[in-house]
C-alpha cells in the first residue's frame, strides 16, 4: 500500500508549478491560498491514506488514496469544485463527502482528538487560530492558581493513564506543599500493545499538551516541566521538540512569560521502552537518570515524586483535556459523559472489527455502541467473543457487558478496568486461554524483578498457562493458576504485578470451559 509521506510527496510534485502555491496557509486565513501539508492522525486507520482538500468551510474527504489519484483529485477538487466520486467513504448506499459524515467519526464526541487531523501540527499560528493558548491566557491574566486548581477539581477530571484518580486532588496536593520546587511530569510513555492514543495526540496536537501542561505549572506553581516519550514513538519527540522550540522563540516558554512573572521551562526525556516505566515512581527515577523501577509508597508523587520533589504526574490525554475545561468551565465538561466520570475516553480500536482506529467516546458509552455503531461491527460478519479492555493490564469483557457503559467505576466491578484505553475485539474464534498467555507472556516479559510475587510468580503462572495449552495440564493446574493469579494480584508491590494476572482471572472466570477443554481434549 502507498504511505501517506508519498501521497504528500506526489502532492507537492503536482503543486509545485502551480499558480499562488504556497506551503504556508491557514483554513481560517480569508485569503486564498494554495498549499499542501501534512497534519497528525485523523484515526480511521482503516481508511488511509487520507487526503483532505479544504476551501474555507468546505471540505472534500478522500480515502484509501492512491499515487495514480493524486493528478484528478487536483483537477477536479483543487483547481475546480467537482469531487471524485469512487474516492468518498461509502457504505450501504451512503456517500460521504466530509469527514464528520463518515460514521466512525461522527459517532464520536472528540475534545482532546479534536485538533488531530485538522491542521498542520507544527503551526503554532494554526493552533492558536482554533483557539489555542487562550485558556492559558485566560488562567495567566483573568485567574488566580487555586481558581485553576478549583475548576480542574470541580470537573471532575480523573487521570486518564488507567488508574483513574482525580486530577483536580492531585494538583491540589502538590500545591500545598511547603517545599517551593514543585515538578509537573507527563506520563507519554505509552506501552499497552494496540494502544496508540497518547502517541497520536502528541503527533497530532502537541501545542495542546504543552498548554495543558503549562496550566498544570501555573496551577501549582511549577517551573519546569518533564514529558517521559517512549522512544519507539519518533514522531512525537520530532513534534514535541518543534513545538517547545516555537514557543520559546515565541516568548510562550522561559523566565516571565508574557510578563505575568510565570516562568516555565519544558523538557524531553526518552524512554527506553520498558513497560514497568508507565509507572509514576520508576517514571522519575528513569528521568533522574536511575534503573526505572517502581519504589515502595509512601511517600507518593505529590510529596516526593522527581528529585524527591512535589510532582504533578498525569498522562497526556489527562492534559490534553485542561485547556477546555479552564475555557469553558466545569460545568459544560461535566455536562458530559457520567457523574463518576466526567468528560470522554480515547480509546484504540483493534482486532478483529470492521474499523480499527483512534475514537474518542464520551465516558459510559456502552460496548455495543463503540463496537457496532462506530466499530461497524466484526470483521466478516463472525459473531462477537471478548474485548480485552486496558491493555495487559486489563481484563476481558464478554457479550453479557455489551451494554455496561464503560467509565472508571462499572468496568471495575467485573474484573476488567478502563486503563489507558486499549480494546483488542476478538471473535468467536479466538481461544481465551492463547489470549491469556499471550498478555501474561508480555507481563512476565516486563516484570522488573524487584519484588517477588511478580517477578516469581507471573514466570510460574506462565509455565501453567504454557502447560494448559500445550494439552499437558491438570485440572489442578488450573487452580492453582487461579489461587497464584490472586496471590500475586494481592501481594505485588507495584500496578504491573497487581494487574498482571486480570486477564489470566477474567478469562478463567469468563470462558472456564475453554481451559477445561484444553486439559480434557488432549488427554
Ligand atoms: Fe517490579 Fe513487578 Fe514488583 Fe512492579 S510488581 S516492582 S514490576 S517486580
Amino acid at each position: 500500500a502507498t504511505g501517506s509521506n508519498k501521497i504528500y510527496e506526489k502532492f507537492l510534485e503536482i503543486t509545485k508549478d502551480a499558480p499562488g502555491v504556497t506551503l504556508e496557509f491557514a483554513p481560517h486565513d480569508e485569503k486564498e491560498h494554495l498549499g499542501v501539508k501534512k497534519t497528525g492522525c485523523q484515526g480511521v486507520c482503516e481508511l488511509g491514506p487520507l487526503v483532505r482538500i479544504q476551501k474555507g468551510q468546505d471540505v472534500v474527504q478522500y480515502v484509501k488514496v492512491q499515487l495514480d489519484d493524486c493528478a484528478e483529485i487536483f483537477e477536479k477538487s483543487v483547481l475546480g469544485n467537482e469531487v471524485v466520486e469512487r474516492l468518498l467513504y461509502q457504505k450501504g448506499g451512503k456517500v460521504c463527502k466530509g469527514p464528520d459524515d463518515i460514521p466512525f467519526i461522527a459517532k464520536q464526541t472528540r475534545i482532546v482528538l479534536k485538533n488531530c487531523g485538522k491542521f498542520d501540527a507544527e503551526s503554532l499560528r494554526e493552533y492558536i487560530a482554533s483557539g489555542g493558548f487562550a485558556a492559558l491566557q485566560k488562567a495567566m491574566f483573568e485567574m488566580t492558581p487555586d481558581q485553576v486548581i478549583e475548576e480542574v477539581d470541580q470537573s471532575g477530571l480523573r487521570g486518564r493513564g488507567g488508574g483513574g484518580f482525580p486530577a483536580g486532588k492531585k494538583w491540589i496536593q502538590v500545591a500545598r506543599q511547603a517545599d517551593p520546587v514543585h515538578y509537573v511530569v507527563c506520563n507519554g510513555d505509552e506501552g499497552d500493545p494496540g494502544a496508540f492514543m497518547d502517541g497520536s495526540v502528541m503527533e497530532g496536537d502537541p501545542y495542546r499538551l504543552i498548554e495543558g501542561m503549562m496550566l498544570a505549572a501555573y496551577a501549582v506553581r511549577a517551573e519546569n516541566g518533564y514529558i517521559y516519550v517512549r522512544a519507539e514513538y519518533p514522531n512525537s519527540v520530532a513534534r514535541l521538540k518543534h513545538a517547545i522550540a516555537v514557543l520559546e522563540e515565541n516568548g510562550l516558554l522561559g523566565e516571565n512569560i508574557l510578563g505575568t512573572g510565570f516562568n516555565f521551562h519544558m523538557h524531553i526525556n526518552k524512554g527506553a521502552g520498558a513497560f514497568v516505566c508507565g509507572e509514576g515512581s520508576a517514571l522519575t527515577a528513569s528521568i533522574e537518570g536511575s534503573r526505572g523501577m517502581p519504589r515502595v509508597k509512601p511517600p507518593r508523587t505529590v510529596e516526593q515524586g522527581l528529585w524527591a520533589k512535589p510532582t504533578v504526574l498525569n498522562n497526556v490525554e489527562t492534559y490534553a483535556n485542561v485547556p477546555e475545561i479552564i475555557l469553558k468551565g466545569h460545568e459544560w465538561y461535566r455536562s458530559i459523559g457520567t457523574e463518576g466520570s466526567p468528560g470522554t475516553k480515547t480509546f484504540s480500536l483493534t482486532g478483529s472489527i470492521e474499523n480499527t482506529g483512534l475514537i474518542e467516546v464520551p465516558m459510559g458509552t456502552t460496548l455495543r455502541e463503540i463496537i457496532f455503531d462506530i466499530g461497524g461491527g466484526l470483521k466478516s460478519g463472525a459473531a462477537f467473543k471478548a474485548v480485552q479492555i486496558g491493555g495487559p493490564s486489563g481484563g476481558c469483557l464478554t457479550e453479557k457487558h455489551l451494554d455496561v457503559p464503560l467509565d472508571f467505576d462499572s468496568v471495575k466491578k467485573y474484573g476488567a478496568i478502563v486503563g489507558s484505553g486499549g480494546l483488542v475485539v476478538m471473535d468467536e474464534n479466538t481461544c481465551m486461554v492463547e489470549v491469556a498467555r499471550f498478555f501474561m507472556g508480555f507481563t512476565q516479559r516486563e516484570s522488573c524483578g524487584k519484588c517477588g510475587p511478580c517477578r516469581i510468580g507471573t514466570k510460574r503462572m506462565l509455565e501453567l498457562l504454557e502447560k494448559i495449552v500445550d494439552g499437558k495440564g491438570e485440572m489442578e493446574d488450573l487452580e492453582k493458576l487461579e489461587e497464584l493469579g490472586h496471590f500475586v494480584k494481592d501481594r505485588s508491590l507495584c500496578g504491573l504485578g497487581k494487574s498482571a494476572p486480570l486477564p489470566v482471572l477474567s478469562t478463567i472466570q469468563n470462558f472456564r470451559d475453554e481451559y477445561v477443554e484444553h486439559i480434557v481434549d488432549k488427554k
